[in-house]
């Protein structure tokens, strides 16, 4: 049986496309950039 670290080391991890960060995975799973960066914009 794989340990959960393996499972999660072959799901394909969400990049943010701005600064490259890890992005959670959410019900908004369209997105591609992380919070940080979507509040950067919306200001
Ligand atoms: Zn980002």
């Amino acid at each position: 049986m794989m340990s959960p670290l393996e499972f999660f080391k072959n799901l394909p991890k969400k990049m943010c496309a701005e600064c490259g960060d890890h992005i959670d995975e959410q019900a908004e799973s369209y997105l591609i950039e992380c919070d940080r960066c979507l509040s950067k914009k919306e200001e």
